[in-house]
């Protein structure tokens, strides 16, 4: 659900993507507030004449605003999972709040911390916008901003209070369970309730015509499931070597080939991908310069035609973990890159091999057959 994201910027070398939820709604804030700025400072009992700056200047400040503001809210979030151990690798931006991809697992003891500095920056933000409207004598379209502003990071800050996971509200709940019931039944207790509350936002929404709050219900439905069967993988892929894990049956290719051509010869030698080596020998061997996928790649040739060359179609933004590695990274890898893909490196550089949702699956599968996995 984290595909739907273009990458806009680079904060500290942390990417930061843009949602398409954030994409649609930054232009309907701005649409709103142009169209409501009169009425509401008006409303404030304000002088409407004294207002000089065009309506829809302020309704682009307050889209501007809101997506400050709730990059205020994630970047307080990843500055903590950073100050205790893990790797932020993107932060994702949505209409209501925002991801944190993070790599490695922040102790589960602060994640409630964690979880609550993002809320706790928008009442923050919040406070002192109103106490800017509250105690200074400003102009009325500047305090009827600033109190727009107040209302928004009140809303974000409220909202994502719920205890609603995948919502911090949730995590605060499953990082306050953790050291009476264990993670996993935290887990499973935070995610229920999360999933009973999108059942309840999704009936309230309906009934009242919302649509806003159908589709947050849906959110927090998928993100409840995502981080069950996320946390299901780690208990089964942990301590598991990754060579028990991936999968070998990798071909090669080189630029110039036809996707097509490739793609038969992968699907017939059944394997499920291929590195697109590059023509020049390095030190250490030919140089991948991305992977195909078969499948996918067939796909691809389907839609975009037999004279499609290979390296047109390549993955080039692969995640890539040692073949020495725990299982669990594989997991933790696939959220970065591309995420459909890692790839596997021997001692020496080169790629031994890969990892896609099929070879965890594969996993998930015989764990649930009841076979060790840890053999040694
Ligand atoms: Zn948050």
């Amino acid at each position: 659900m984290f595909d739907q994201s273009i990458t806009a910027f680079r904060l500290r070398k942390i990417p930061v993507k843009l949602h398409i939820t954030l994409l649609l709604f930054i232009p309907y804030v701005a649409f709103v507030a142009t169209r409501q700025f009169a009425r509401f400072v008006d409303e404030l009992g304000m002088p409407v004449e004294d207002i000089h700056v065009p309506p829809f200047v302020w309704g682009l400040i307050l889209a501007v605003a809101l997506f400050g503001s709730i990059l205020l809210h994630e970047l307080a979030h990843s500055l903590v999972a950073r100050r205790q151990g893990a790797e932020v690798q993107s932060i994702t931006l949505m209409a209501l709040g925002g991801v944190s991809q993070l790599r490695g697992e922040v102790h589960p003891e602060h994640e409630a911390w964690m979880a609550f500095v993002g809320p706790l920056t928008s009442l923050g933000i919040a406070a002192t916008s109103y106490g800017a409207f509250a105690l200074l004598r400003l102009p009325p379209e500047v305090a009827a901003a600033l109190l727009v502003v107040a209302w928004m990071n009140l809303a974000l800050g409220v909202f994502n209070l719920l205890p609603a996971f995948p919502m911090d509200g949730g995590r605060v709940l499953r990082g306050l369970l953790v050291s009476r019931v264990g993670r996993s039944r935290a887990t499973r207790i935070a995610t229920v309730v999360g999933k009973v509350m999108a059942g309840a936002f999704a009936i309230y929404g309906i009934v009242s015509f919302n649509v806003v709050l159908v589709l947050i219900a849906g959110f927090v439905y998928l993100g409840a499931s995502a981080e069950q069967s996320r946390l299901a993988a780690r208990d089964v892929l942990r301590g598991v070597s990754m060579a028990d894990l991936m999968t070998t049956r990798l071909g090669e290719a080189h630029p110039g080939e036809a996707a097509v051509d490739v793609a038969r010869r992968l699907l017939i030698g059944n394997l499920v991908g291929a590195t697109v080596l590059d023509g020049e020998e390095s030190p250490l061997g030919p140089r991948p310069l991305g992977l195909v996928l078969a499948s996918e790649l067939a796909e691809r040739v389907a839609r975009q035609g037999r004279d499609l060359p290979v390296e047109k179609a390549m993955l080039t933004n692969l995640a890539s973990v040692q073949v020495g590695d725990d299982a669990t990274s594989a997991l933790d890898a696939m959220v970065s890159g591309d995420g459909k893909a890692v790839l596997v490196l021997g001692s020496g550089g080169g790629v031994v091999g890969l990892v896609t949702d099929a070879e965890i699956q594969r996993l998930m599968a015989l764990a649930a057959l009841g076979q060790d996995l840890h053999p040694r």
